[in-house]
């Protein structure tokens, strides 16, 4: 068979030819976002429109164009008038490392296949360790999304704290997990993978803050265990997704010890805030987690998806999928640390250790304090602006960057409030200057923002404003 596609498929000039044009046309519309005013965020069309231009483009379109037309027609994460969903606009060298990963896609499963990542992912995860307050009987792997990290760790939270081996025989009794009513809903639906059921997912009532009230906690877990429900793990938000509110660490580590539960933090977004001097309160008691989630593509510039799952006890992380009794390290004069695949979720993972060395290497962890404590200081003069504005109210006075608010008028009921907020944000989106989201909290529709670009400024978030305002007075006499 002539393999002339398969030729030109691997020919390394024509990668160098294309390579070289994409870098400059990645570097053009970073420079073109970055710092600039008057690009478009987004250019909106409903779903179906969309498909049909890519099915054209398949049959008809110029080869030369593709990859003009994925960037015209993605949303730019890079432009600062981009404060919508919790990704970050990625630190441009780690494209490059993720470019390599995508070449010499070695799969990390076993130490050969993936030599220098291994030993890179060591490295990384022990002084994330480190800087969560964790001594040298930690470890930690890196793997695919918060959300897997959030299951991998409650399934070592099961082997850890239940005597039974349910791994082998199954369920003889039923389990239950303490989480708060805000926490981000892959908690959930990882207690519901595990078999857990509604019955076993022991929600928390938050407060009015929106932190898990751990004033219920003892009372919870009596009535659980009356209801013949053994609790095993409870977790901690750093912070909720939808507010941005952290929950107390600290009340919560007491608790767990008392109870000989698991104590997991679910840092996903703002675990990241351990590199923040500034900020570093928010996650105070981090360190008697057993367990903590951070998330590289959220709040440490990395792309998606670069998680570390980091454990107290490192014996706990090769205990999770172990198929025998448990695995104790400080029993095995090697401990095979480099050899993946027994801890991770995954078989075959990217090489994401390179996103995290490289920065480390090339900016070091400096560079984590200057982009947390920014972020975090923009979403708290966002809250300002907005407490100053008459028919505007915050959902809470923003802990993170995460940062919830609404039009608000006393002469309109809930229901056409919700409805006015809901259409601002429609129209914002279909705009595409600006991109946001929204969240119902108990009820009540509000805009929801994150700052994850570290070039938003005060005046980005004045021209929003007045970009909302400018759409109510159009709604308004529609409404009254
Ligand atoms: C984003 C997020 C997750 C999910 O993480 P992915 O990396 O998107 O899978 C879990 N928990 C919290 C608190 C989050 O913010």
């Amino acid at each position: 068979m002539e393999i002339s596609l398969l030729k030109k498929a691997y020919s390394p000039e024509e990668f160098r030819k294309r390579g070289h044009e994409l870098i400059d046309q990645l570097v053009d519309h970073l420079s073109s976002h970055i710092h600039t005013e008057d690009n478009q965020t987004l250019d909106w069309h409903i779903p179906e429109d969309e498909r049909t231009f890519w099915n054209n483009f398949l049959e008809n379109g110029d080869e030369n164009e593709l990859f003009a037309q994925i960037l015209k027609r993605t949303t730019s994460v890079h432009n600062p008038k981009c404060i919508g969903h919790q990704v970050t606009p990625t630190a441009p060298i780690t494209a490059l490392t993720a470019m390599m990963s995508g070449l010499l896609n070695n799969g990390m499963a076993i130490y050969e296949m993936g030599m220098a990542p291994s030993a890179m992912e060591r490295i990384v995860t022990d002084l994330i360790c480190k800087k969560i307050g964790y001594n040298s009987d930690s470890r930690g792997f890196l793997t695919s999304g918060g959300t897997l990290a959030n299951l991998t760790a409650l399934l070592s939270a099961r082997k850890a704290k239940v005597a039974n081996d349910i791994w082998n025989e199954g369920y003889q009794q039923s389990l239950g997990i303490m989480v708060s009513e805000e926490a981000h809903y892959c908690v959930d639906r990882a207690a519901k993978i595990m078999g857990l059921g509604e019955k076993g997912i022991i929600k928390i009532p938050a407060t009015e803050d929106f932190q898990m009230n751990t004033a219920l906690l003892e009372n919870e877990l009596q009535k659980a265990e009356a209801n013949g429900i053994q609790v095993f793990v409870i977790v901690g938000s750093a912070p909720s997704t939808a507010t941005g509110v952290y929950d107390d660490l600290t009340a919560i580590a007491k608790f767990a010890e008392k109870h000989d539960l698991w104590f997991h933090v679910d840092g996903a977004h703002g675990g990241a805030a351990i590199f923040s001097e500034k900020y570093k309160y928010t996650v105070s008691g981090i360190e008697h987690a057993d367990s903590v989630v951070i998330d590289g593509h959220k709040m440490m510039m990395l792309p998606t998806i670069t998680t570390a799952l980091l454990f107290k006890d490192g014996n706990h992380s090769y205990a999770t999928f172990s198929q025998k009794a448990d695995y104790l390290l400080a029993q095995s004069d090697e401990e095979d640390w480099y050899n993946k695949a027994k801890r991770t979720f995954e078989c075959t993972k990217t090489m994401m250790s390179v996103h995290w060395f490289t920065m480390l290497k090339t900016y070091g962890e400096g560079v984590f304090d200057e982009y947390v404590t920014q972020l975090y200081d923009m979403g708290k003069a966002f809250g300002k602006l907005v407490q100053k504005e008459a028919n505007f109210e915050l959902a809470i006075e923003p802990d993170s960057n995460i940062i919830c608010f609404r039009y608000v008028d006393t002469n309109l009921n809930l229901n056409t409030l919700n409805e006015i907020n809901a259409n601002i944000r429609q129209q914002i989106l279909e705009e595409g200057e600006f991109y946001i989201v929204q969240t119902k909290l108990r009820g009540i529709h509000y805009l929801r923002c994150t700052t994850m670009n570290p070039f938003t400024t005060e005046k980005h978030f004045r021209i929003l404003l007045e970009k909302v305002k400018e759409k109510l007075e159009v709604l308004l006499p529609i409404k009254n």
